[in-house]
This record gives structure tokens, sequence and C-alpha cells, in this order.
């Protein structure tokens, strides 16, 4: 090998030794064991794989090996929303079923949350937040830490989350402002970073105490893959002009602690 082709060899290399996490993805809709293998190798270690209707969840469940890839079950708003007015009830119960009967291996109840970009209107607005307190309530009662996503709706997500007291928040693809992020590190609840800069985002990491922070690929609809997070991790690195490994480390820890991970693993698998 020549020198220049050997020290990109021993790069990537050192790179694969970099271990990482990714808080939020979608490996239901990748489903492609391939990529899970290559994002593992990469070094992605701790994946959380998010469903957000019947049958993501069930897949998530079939997808997750509780190893590397660790399952969040729930219904998220667009969802919530496509559900027919006469079956919500029915299809919210066999949802809840599935996160009761798999708890052991569940990390999370996620992804839930309130959107207003879509819908629009009181009955849809209700109908959202029905959903949502329903698997924060479910959440508290079985221990389990909440995957949320809010658009155009931080300011209701946080009143529920707080009116609600609950405790293991992650606030994903964090999108508030300083005052928002503030309320969120108030109450001890973590956010997690796309791949995606911003100049909002970029204060947020700057405010954020780096134990409060997590990264995440939002694969396959932002990163292509859980490889994604990397970019995350070098944006969160630079702003807090920390070394890219250290970074790494923390968000890596941060993410096995809040989702339980060294518990979660030794759990016994029970596939759907
Ligand atoms: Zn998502």
């Amino acid at each position: 090998m020549q020198s220049k082709q050997l020290l990109q060899h021993m790069e990537e290399q050192q790179k694969n030794v970099v271990e990482m996490a990714d808080a939020h993805c979608h490996l239901s809709i990748l489903s492609d064991a391939a990529i899970i293998r290559d994002s593992v190798s990469y070094g992605v270690r701790t994946i959380i794989t998010n469903g957000v209707d019947t049958p993501s969840n069930i897949k998530t469940l079939e997808v997750a090996d509780n190893e590397h890839v660790f399952p969040a079950i729930g219904v998220d708003p667009e969802h919530a929303l496509a559900i027919e007015e006469g079956s919500l009830q029915k299809e919210l119960e066999f949802n809840v079923n599935m996160i009761r009967q798999h708890v052991e291996r569940l990390v999370a109840i996620g992804e839930i949350g309130l959107d207003y970009t879509i819908g629009g209107g009181p009955r849809n607005v209700a109908r959202q937040k029905k959903v949502f307190e329903m698997f924060v309530d479910l959440s508290i009662e079985l221990g389990l830490p909440v995957s949320v996503h809010a658009r155009n709706a931080l300011k209701d997500v946080l009143a529920i989350l707080k009116e609600k007291n609950a405790k293991m928040v992650h606030l994903h693809f964090f999108e508030g402002g300083l005052e928002e992020a503030k309320v969120a590190l108030k109450h001890g609840y973590m956010i997690s970073v796309p791949p995606i800069e911003s100049s909002k985002r970029k204060r947020v990491i700057g405010m954020m105490p780096i134990g409060n922070i997590m990264a995440e690929s939002d694969a396959p609809v932002v990163g292509q893959t859980p490889k994604a997070v990397e970019k995350s991790i070098r944006y969160i690195a630079e702003i807090k002009r920390m070394k890219y490994e250290d970074v790494a480390a923390a968000l890596t820890e941060n993410t096995k602690r809040f989702f339980n991970i060294n518990l979660k693993g030794s759990a016994k698998m029970m596939r759907y």
C-alpha cells in the first residue's frame, strides 16, 4: 500500500474504534440488515429505533436485537391523525398492549408528541393531545422514558410534560430556542441533536451542558443511516470546543444511561 493510502486506511481504522450512539432513528423504514451491520461496525454500537404506528411498531420489535439496536414504540402525531375516528380506540389499545407485553425490552415509549405543522383545526389538536397524554401517562406508570417529537408545538409539549411531572424525557430533534432549552434543562430533560446545523441550534448546544445532550441521525428521514450521528457529534464538538472522541464518549454514555441500555441489553429477547 502506498503511504497515502495506508494513512487513509489507518484513519478509517481509528474512526472505527470511536464508539457512537444514535438516540433516535427509524430502522423499521430502512429495514436492511446490511445497513444496520455496517452502522454497528462503523462504531454506532447503540441505536435507538422508533416506531410511529402499528405496522412500524411491529417491525421495530423485529429489527431490534437488544444488543446494538434497541426498540422504542409509540404512535406519533401524524399517525394519530391518520387513524379513522371509529378505530382510534381499538388501535391505541392494540399499541398499549404491545408496549405492556414488551416492556422489558423497550427502552422508551416513542415516537410520540405534538406536531402543529400537520392537520390543523382544534379537533386535530385535541386528538394529538389526547394520544400524547395517554402515552405519557403510560410511560410514568411503566417507568419508561419518553422520546418526544415537537414541531411548532414545543410550548404545549413542555406544559403537558410538566403538568404530568414526567421525569425521563427525551426531546428528539430539539428545535427550541434558548428559553425553551432552559426550561428543558431545569426539568432535567435530554435533548438530541440531528445532523443539521442552524444558528438557533448552535446557541442551544452552546448553553446546554454536555450531560443533557445526545446525538441522533433520525435516519432515514434526515440522515441516511445511523452513521450520520457522526456529523451531529462533530458539530457539537466544534461548538463545545471539545475533542471529537471525548464528545462521542460523553454522548454515548448519556444515551446508555438515559435509555438504561445495560439493563435492556440483558432483557430476554422476545420478538413480536
Ligand atoms: Zn423520528
